[in-house]
């Protein structure tokens, strides 16, 4: 029977669990059997017991060098790498452009890493989509920091001691974070306004009562997969006129642009937050590619010019609980691809989402984009 482990996050402010409760009852009943480390769920609401109630045994970091199968949420160490059984297969957020370390740690151990952040952006793939599902709880927590932190009410009220107007709410980026922070801030009471270069997305973010503010003479940015490609400096000219209006007038802007690759484009200058109201709040969600604000920075809540501008890094870890559970369905997905009906794991990965999640895999980076962003070098071990 082959061992799945789910092992506490180690990265400090980690907060998600890769397997809830239900996730483990599920796949248990696919035949793996399931090694939790002690306390890996206590912070996403699932105690051990929890785990045990459903039929998972409670272990030690030691797991992971037995382990057939590894379930983690945030890319392992290069320690945890390094503890990985030869030939095991790892389920994780990877990010392997970004740490070559790693990704030659998972060569050399010849381990099958299927990259959660490389799952094909395909109808049938929606059930395996972590990075859409934590995109929604982003989303959704930078609508709620930017109401805590704001001077002023979000709903238009009418009351005998006066009139407050709805706060006005700019959100750059109308992907799946975008959209989430609309909804969410929709649902607050504020008026929202949108840019983006997809014109798919006009649709979307009226269907949730935003208004998309259109930029004259732009062409569609749609690229492959769904996701934008880069803008010209001529665009984002033309972006910043468009919608520089209404930043000066907002009480709150979200930014989420990212194009895949390349750092967050600039969307928000220094200039641009001189000219915002006191008390307005920008949270960039971008942050971590680079920012969509040429003032955020990473790791911190700060003030410039008035306005507070917060760049704080891994929201859902902020919700763990729901995070959790998302992403938990969104690996248990992934897994029941590799099962098969006699419990062991599959070895050939042939099925289409797990062919493009397949980042390493015997002793090779397999994933072309990648492998060609590394350097050929990387290509075999
Ligand atoms: P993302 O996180 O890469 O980018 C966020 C948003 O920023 C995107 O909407 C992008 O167009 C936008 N952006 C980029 N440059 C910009 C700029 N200069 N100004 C303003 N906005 C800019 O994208 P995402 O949210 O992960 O996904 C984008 C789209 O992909 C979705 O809306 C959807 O259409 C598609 N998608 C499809 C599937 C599927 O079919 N399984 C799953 C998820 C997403």
């Amino acid at each position: 029977m082959a061992t799945a482990f789910v092992p506490k996050e180690s990265q400090p402010g980690e907060t998600r669990v890769a397997l809830v409760a239900d996730g483990v009852k599920r796949l248990a009943a696919t035949g793996l059997s399931i090694q939790v480390e002690a306390g890996a769920g206590l912070s996403a609401g699932v105690a051990d017991a929890d785990y045990e109630k459903v039929g998972a045994k409670i272990v030690t970091a030691d797991a992971w060098s037995s382990a057939d199968l590894v379930l983690k949420v945030q890319p392992p160490t290069l320690a945890e790498a390094s503890r990985l059984k030869r030939g095991a297969i790892l389920v994780s957020f990877v990010y392997a452009i970004a740490n070559r370390q790693l990704a030659e740690a998972l060569v050399k151990q010849n381990v099958s890493a299927l990259a959660m952040e490389l799952v094909p952006r395909i109808t049938r793939a929606q059930a395996m989509d972590a990075l859409s599902s934590q995109a929604t709880v982003a989303g959704y927590k930078a609508v709620l920091l930017a109401a805590a932190r704001s001077p002023r009410m979000f709903p238009l009220l009418m009351t005998a001691a006066g009139t407050v107007p709805p706060a006005r709410v700019v959100v750059f980026g109308a992907g799946v974070a975008g959209l989430q922070a609309i909804a969410t801030a929709k649902r607050l009471g504020a008026v929202v306004e949108a840019t983006d270069v997809r014109y798919a997305a006009k649709e979307q973010v009226e269907s949730l009562g935003g208004r998309f503010i259109e930029v004259p003479g732009l062409a569609d940015l749609e690229g492959a997969g769904g996701y934008a490609k880069e803008a010209s400096a001529e665009v984002l000219a033309k972006q910043r006129e468009a919608v520089g209006k209404r930043v000066s007038e907002a009480d709150v802007v979200v930014t989420t642009a990212l194009v895949p690759g390349r750092p967050a484009p600039k969307l928000v200058s220094a200039d641009q937050v001189r000219t915002m109201k006191r008390g307005a709040v920008i949270v960039d969600l971008a942050v971590e590619a680079g920012g969509n604000c040429e003032l955020s920075e990473l790791g911190k809540v700060v003030e410039k010019h008035g306005v507070t501008i917060i760049g704080l890094p891994n929201l859902p870890a902020t919700v763990p609980v729901h995070a959790s559970e998302l992403y938990s369905k969104n690996v248990l997905n992934m897994v029941k691809l590799l099962v098969q009906k006699d419990g062991a794991l599959a070895t050939d990965f042939k099925d289409e989402v797990l062919a493009g999640s397949l980042l390493a895999h015997q002793g090779r980076i397999v994933h072309e984009a990648t492998a060609k962003a590394l350097g050929t070098q990387m290509v075999t071990a």
